[in-house]
């Protein structure tokens, strides 16, 4: 049973000297320590604040092609991605689910029908012909059954075609998780504050700060990557303080709703005012929307939601879905992103930056990554492993690179095991596959953490259990990890989770040995940003 322990991990990382440390722990690092630990390399990686609390946990959460990247003709970047989504269908059929997306088209709309039509061939042929359900073309009449809740004025046809969904969060974690398995030694609230140099200024290793204790710590590596996200250029600094920056940060904003305000039976392509594309997309009793781009100037932890994104947001869905009339007052929660973009060359908008990645080396030898997707970060992960350690790859591990990650090495739990749990725990089977089918095959080491005497309300008790978990194998430390990342309770339920604080709190701090002023202040912290929503 994999189980990532913090405190072996952090002497692992002092004691040991690695071949690669790798800094960041969003979806390009925990892809990168994967790789190079399948490759027999010994990996560190370290990450400031939680696992994926970064843009990792902050994107609209679709393993996708990219189909609107086709109209700037990167078509590498579409191809790979689409070729990743067929991957990874398999890789973690529990985290990444085929879901239909309609794309309707209006007149006056800057894509036409044909357009779109050579748009989506391309797409379905990039996934050689496996996409789940090849594309379909509409007419008016057969878009509007399927979405009856569109804008029927003006609509001019359309179609349906597939891509997919995921959970980013947990998909870096299980990414993680099988970079641990493999060998590599990870922690997380352990932030670079420096490096440090050998004689002629090539860089050694890192000094290492346990952000939970204020201890300082030394790693020691052959190699250093920097896969920071929009920290990049941070990090860049810390090595050379001259260093000019690479990046372009974009800020992304999504809000989620609950679904019988605006209740999709697909995932559908909306424009916003100015016709950028967007999503709304179903996710169980919710649907979010998302996202907004826009340039952002200021330091990466302290990008918030604005009321103009919102607004944004709402008027585009509105004007999609007329009779949803969505206010302010509708949103259960939003959250932001950052997009690592490169810095374009000239004055591109920043939709039409580019969405591929690229890497940096410095004299000293640190390596930086800027750019990039979740959809393939696979692929990116091994063509950087390929150019730092050349000669590494081989047939076999480019086999164990597609292999199945963490909850999709056992067989997946069906119906009959949630009518069981169920039963168990006086929840309904819709329920338990809600909180559950996440953990695909990993249900069982949860289902330990299930108490023997269930509470009156299954949420708790299955919120508890979920929470114990994730403090044995999946490294939360902070009430705010199990909130945000280990669970859905912060984005996606009424109350962003308000009201099950304390007991997950009391339940995390039996488990970790927390004081009262500990615990109370881990639940005024989660209190004040539910409220803020600081960490949306
Ligand atoms: P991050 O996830 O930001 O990870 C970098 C990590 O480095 C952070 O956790 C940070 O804390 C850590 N770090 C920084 N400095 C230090 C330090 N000194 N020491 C230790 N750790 C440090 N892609 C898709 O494929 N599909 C989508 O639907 C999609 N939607 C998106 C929507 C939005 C709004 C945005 C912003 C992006 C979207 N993307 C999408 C792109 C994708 O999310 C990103 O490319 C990807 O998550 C970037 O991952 P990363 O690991 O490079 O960066």
């Amino acid at each position: 049973m994999l189980n990532l322990n913090r405190k072996s991990m952090l002497n692992d990382l002092a004691a040991r000297r690695f071949d690669l440390l790798v800094v960041g722990g969003g979806i390009t690092g925990a892809g990168v320590a994967r790789e190079a630990s399948l490759r027999g390399l010994q990996v560190a990686l370290v990450e400031q604040f939680d696992f994926a609390y970064g843009t990792s946990s902050r994107s609209t959460k679709l393993i996708h092609g990219g189909l609107r990247y086709l109209k700037q003709f990167d078509f590498k970047l579409v191809r790979e991605a689409v070729e990743e989504r067929q991957r990874l269908i398999q890789m973690a059929p529990h985290l990444v689910k085929v879901t239909p997306f309609v794309f309707p088209v209006y007149r006056g709309d800057s894509d036409s029908l044909l357009k779109l039509r050579v748009g989506l061939f391309i797409y379905d042929w990039f996934a050689r012909m496996r996409a789940a359900v090849p594309h379909k073309m509409l007419s008016p009449g057969a878009l509007l059954e399927l979405e009856p809740g569109l804008r029927d004025d003006g609509l001019l046809g359309g179609a349906v075609y597939t891509d997919c969904r995921t959970d980013d969060g947990r998909l870096s974690l299980v990414v993680l998780q099988s970079a641990a398995g493999h060998g590599a030694v990870v922690a997380n609230y352990a932030g670079v504050q420096s490096f440090f140099r050998g004689a002629g200024g090539r860089l050694e290793g890192a000094v290492v700060r346990d952000t939970l204790t204020g201890d300082l710590l030394e790693v020691r590596a052959a190699r250093i990557l920097a896969a920071a996200g929009p920290w990049a250029d941070e990090i860049r600094r810390l090595d050379d303080p001259e260093a000019s920056p690479v990046l372009r940060l974009t800020k992304g904003v999504h809000l989620a709703v609950p679904r019988e305000r605006l209740p999709l039976g697909n995932a559908v392509v909306i424009r916003g005012r100015d016709q950028r594309i967007m999503f709304a997309v179903p996710l169980v009793e919710y649907s979010y929307i998302g996202t907004t781009d826009t340039d952002f100037s200021g330091r990466p932890s302290q990008v918030r939601g604005e009321r103009d994104d919102v607004d944004y947001i709402l008027d585009a869905t509105n004007h999609a879905f007329p009779e949803s009339r969505l206010t302010l007052a509708d949103v259960t929660s939003l959250w932001v992103g950052l997009r690592p973009l490169l810095r374009p060359v000239g004055d591109a908008s920043p939709s039409a930056t580019t969405r591929d990645y690229a890497l940096f080396q410095s004299q000293s030898g640190l390596v930086n990554v800027g750019g990039g997707k979740l959809s393939a970060f696979r692929a990116m992960a091994s063509h950087i492993v390929d150019v730092l350690f050349p000669n590494t790859r081989s047939a076999a591990n480019l086999t164990a690179s597609a292999s199945p990650l963490p909850g999709a090495d056992g067989p997946l739990p069906g119906q009959a095991e949630w009518q069981r749990l169920a039963a168990q725990t006086g929840a309904t089977t819709q329920q338990v596959e809600k909180w559950c089918a996440r953990y695909g095959s990993a249900l069982k080491q949860v289902v330990q953490y299930l108490p023997a005497k269930p509470d009156p309300d299954p949420a708790l008790t299955w919120h508890r259990a979920m929470t114990l978990h994730a403090v044995q194998h999946e490294m939360a430390q902070r009430l705010e990890d199990v909130l945000s990342r280990r669970t859905d309770l912060l984005l996606f339920t009424d109350d962003n989770g308000r009201h099950y604080l304390q007991a997950l709190a009391r339940e995390m701090g039996s488990a970790l040995g927390w004081s009262n002023d500990r615990l109370r202040e881990e639940v005024a912290g989660c209190e004040k940003a539910i409220d803020q929503r600081k960490y949306l």
